[in-house]
C-alpha cells in the first residue's frame, strides 16, 4: 500500500469512528466535525440515471437495491475500506454493529427493510443515512453516498412536496465544499436535460469538485454517440468526463455477475468505432481509480487543515475531560483514596468560608454583632422591673415578716427570674449560627467541582455535616445554657458590697430614715436589679459568642467529617463505589470524550506519520 493509499484509508477510517461516535456533521455555526472536513463522494443524478449501478460497479459487488421507480430512499453513506489481499470481503452496517455480512444478496435486502423501517413501504423518503461499510481487497479507500434520485413529478402515494424534498436533500450533501460530486447523467436522454448538472453547476459553479458520468452509452439510439459530451464539448467540466456502461435490468435479471459486467464494459470500450480512442479513459474501473486519485490530491492539500482542526479539537475535548475528571479506579484501596481526597477538597472551601477567602464566615460574626445585642435590648425587663411587679415578688419573699434592712430574697428572686429571660437571645444565637454553618456546607458542596460528578457523595457529605452540626449545636446550646444559669447560681458579690454607699451617694438626702415601704423604695431596688441584670447582659454579649464559636465554629473547622471519615474507613469495597456513584449521563459523556479523544489523537498521529513519509 502506498502512503497516499493508507492516508484515504485512515480518512476513511476517521469517518467510521465518527459516524460511530455519532459525530456525523455538525449542528450550523459550530466547529466542523472531523467527518465533516474530510472528503466524500455523493451521488447525484436523476431517478433511474443509474447511480446506484455505478456505485456497485466502483465496488465490484451487487449489493443495492436497484430497478425502476424510486428505489433509494434514504442517503446511504458506504464506506470502502481496502483489506490485505487474499482476506474475505465483507460488509458491516452502523445499525448492526455485531453482523457480518458476507452475502451481499442479505446486504442489499437489509438496506431495503431498513429503509422500510424509517419511510414504510411507501414511497416516502427520509434525509438519516444508513451507514455501510464494506471491507474488501478489491475496493480502493473511498467513502460514497449514494442518494435518492431527483424527480420532477410526484408518482401516485407521494406527496406533493417530494420533488422538493429530494432536491433539498440532495443538495444538503452536495453543497458543502468537501463534497466532490459524482453527477451521473444517461447517454440516451439530451444532456441539457440533466438533474445531475443542473444542480452541479449551481453548487459548484467552477466545476472543480464535480466528475460527469455518463451512464447507459449502449443504449442510444442507433447512429449516434456521446462523443460530444465525452470529449467536454457540450458540456465543460474542468475534470474529464467517464463514459459507463452498466448492467442492463435484462443483465441483472439474468443475474449477470460483477467480473462479467466488467469485462464486457471493457470490450464494449475497446471494440466500440466510436469510442475506441478513448478506451483507457471509459468504464467503471478507470472511474473508481480516478476518484480515488483526486480524493489523494484534495486530502494532501486539506492535511494543513485537518490536522489544526484535530490539534483543536483535542484541546477541546482535553479542556472537557478535566472538567468531567478522571476515571474512577476500580479498587476499593483507590476508591477510598478518591473520597477522602474529596472530601478534603470540599473542606478546604468550606474552611476558607469561615477563615475568609470565600464570603460566608462574616455572617457569624454578624450574629454576634447585630443579633444577639438586638435580641438582648429586646428583654421585657421594663415590664419585670415595674415597681408593682418588684412589690410582688418582694413581698412574697418576704412572706408574713416584712425585710428589716435589705430585701436578700426579693433582690434574688426578682434577678433570678430575670436571669431566665437570657436562655432565649442564647440560644438564638446558637440556633444563627447553626444555620450558617449548615448554609456554607450547602454552598461549599456546590463550589467543590471535583464533587460535581459524584451525587451520591455529595448527598452523603451534606448528611454527615449537617450530623455533626447538629451535635455540635446540641453541644453548644448546653454551653450557653450553663453560662446563663452559672449567672443565677452565684451573684456577684462585689456589685452589692457597692451599692449601699452609692445609692446614698446616688442623691438620696433623706438618708436611712426613709420609709422602707415607698414607691421609692422599691424604685431602688428595680434600678439596682436593673443595673445588676446590665452588668450581666453585657457579659453574656461577651461570652455567649465566645461559646458558639468554640463548640461550634470550632469544631466545624475541625472536626466536621470525623465522624464520616470513620464510617467510610469500615466501608466495604462495593459501599465504597456506590459512594462513587456518577450521573450516568456525565460517564457516558466521559466515556464518548474519551473515545473521541482517543481517535483524534491517533489520527493526528497517522496523519503526521504520513505526511512526513512522503
Ligand atoms: P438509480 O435510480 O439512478 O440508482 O438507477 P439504477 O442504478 O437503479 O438503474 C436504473 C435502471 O437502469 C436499472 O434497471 C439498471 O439496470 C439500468 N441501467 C443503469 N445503467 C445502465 C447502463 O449503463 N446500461 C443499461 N443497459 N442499463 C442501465
Ligand atoms: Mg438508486
Amino acid at each position: 500500500m502506498t502512503t497516499m493509499e493508507s492516508l484515504i484509508g485512515l480518512v476513511n477510517r476517521i469517518q467510521r469512528a465518527c459516524t460511530v461516535l455519532g459525530d456525523y456533521g455538525g449542528a450550523e455555526g459550530t466547529l466542523p466535525t472531523l467527518w465533516e472536513a474530510l472528503p466524500s463522494v455523493a451521488v447525484v443524478g436523476g431517478q433511474s440515471s443509474g447511480k446506484s449501478s455505478v456505485l456497485e460497479s466502483i465496488v465490484g459487488r451487487d449489493f443495492l437495491p436497484r430497478g425502476s421507480g424510486i428505489v433509494t430512499r434514504r442517503p446511504l453513506v458506504l464506506q470502502l475500506h481496502k483489506t490485505e489481499e487474499g482476506q474475505v470481503e465483507y460488509a458491516e452496517f452502523l445499525h448492526l454493529p455485531k453482523r457480518r455480512f458476507t452475502d451481499f444478496s442479505l446486504v442489499r435486502k437489509e438496506i431495503q427493510d431498513e429503509t422500510d423501517r424509517l419511510t414504510g413501504k411507501t414511497k416516502q423518503i427520509s434525509p438519516v443515512p444508513i451507514h455501510l461499510s464494506i471491507y474488501s481487497p478489491n475496493v480502493v479507500n473511498l467513502t460514497l453516498i449514494d442518494l435518492p434520485g431527483l424527480t420532477k413529478v410526484a408518482v401516485e402515494g407521494q406527496p406533493e412536496s417530494i420533488v422538493q424534498d429530494i432536491e433539498n436533500m440532495v443538495r444538503s450533501y452536495v453543497e458543502k465544499p468537501n463534497s466532490i460530486i459524482l453527477a451521473i447523467s444517461p447517454a440516451n436522454q439530451d444532456i441539457a436535460t440533466s438533474d445531475a448538472i443542473k444542480l452541479a453547476r449551481e453548487v459548484d459553479p467552477t466545476g472543480e469538485r464535480t466528475f460527469g458520468v455518463l451512464t447507459k452509452l449502449d443504449l442510444m439510439d442507433k447512429g449516434t454517440n456521446a462523443l460530444d459530451v465525452l470529449e467536454g464539448r457540450a458540456y465543460r467540466l474542468q475534470h474529464p468526463w467517464v463514459g459507463i456502461v452498466n448492467r442492463s435490468q435484462a443483465d441483472i435479471n439474468k443475474n449477470v455477475d460483477m467480473i462479467v459486467a466488467r469485462r464486457k464494459e471493457r470490450e464494449y470500450f475497446a471494440t466500440s468505432p466510436d469510442y475506441s480512442h478513448l478506451a483507457s479513459k471509459m468504464g467503471s474501473e478507470y472511474l473508481a481509480k480516478l476518484l480515488s486519485k483526486h480524493l489523494e490530491s484534495v486530502i494532501r492539500a486539506r492535511i494543513p487543515s485537518i490536522t489544526s482542526l484535530i490539534n483543536k479539537s483535542v484541546e477541546e475535548l482535553e479542556s472537557e475531560l478535566d472538567h468531567l475528571g478522571r476515571p474512577i479506579a476500580a479498587d476499593a484501596g483507590a476508591q477510598l483514596y478518591t473520597i477522602l481526597e474529596l472530601c478534603r477538597a470540599f473542606d478546604k472551601i468550606f474552611k476558607e468560608h469561615l477563615d475568609g477567602g470565600r464570603p460566608g464566615g462574616d455572617r457569624i460574626y454578624g450574629v454576634f454583632d447585630n443579633q444577639l445585642p438586638a435580641a438582648l435590648k429586646k428583654l421585657p425587663f421594663d415590664r419585670h422591673l415595674s415597681i408593682q411587679n418588684v412589690k410582688k415578688v418582694v413581698s412574697e419573699a418576704d412572706g408574713y415578716q416584712p425585710h428589716l434592712i435589705a430585701p436578700e430574697q426579693g433582690y434574688r428572686r426578682l434577678i433570678e427570674s430575670a436571669l431566665s429571660y437570657f436562655r432565649g437571645p442564647g440560644e438564638a444565637s446558637v440556633d444563627a449560627v447553626h444555620y450558617v454553618l449548615k448554609e456554607l456546607v450547602r454552598k461549599s458542596i456546590g463550589e467543590t467541582q471535583e464533587l460535581k460528578r459524584f451525587p451520591t457523595l455529595q448527598n452523603e457529605l451534606a448528611a454527615a455535616s449537617y450530623e455533626a452540626l447538629e451535635r455540635f449545636r446540641e453541644d453548644s446550646r448546653k454551653t450557653v445554657l450553663r453560662l446563663v444559669d452559672m449567672e443565677a447560681a452565684y451573684l456577684t458579690v462585689d456589685f452589692f458590697r457597692k451599692l449601699p454607699q452609692e445609692v446614698e451617694k446616688g442623691g438620696n438626702p433623706t438618708g436611712p430614715t426613709v420609709d422602707r415601704y415607698t414607691d421609692g423604695h422599691f424604685r431602688r431596688i428595680a434600678s439596682n436589679v436593673s443595673s445588676y441584670i446590665g452588668m450581666v447582659s453585657e457579659t453574656l454579649k461577651n461570652s455567649v459568642p465566645k461559646a458558639a464559636v468554640y463548640c461550634q465554629v470550632r469544631e466545624a473547622k475541625r472536626s466536621l467529617l470525623n465522624h464520616f471519615y470513620t464510617v467510610v474507613g469500615k466501608k466495604e469495597g462495593k459501599q465504597l463505589a456506590q459512594l462513587l456513584d456518577e450521573d450516568p449521563a456525565l460517564m457516558e459523556r466521559r466515556l464518548q470524550c474519551a473515545k473521541r479523544l482517543e481517535l483524534y489523537k491517533s489520527a493526528r498521529d497517522e496523519i503526521e506519520a504520513v505526511s512526513w513519509a512522503r
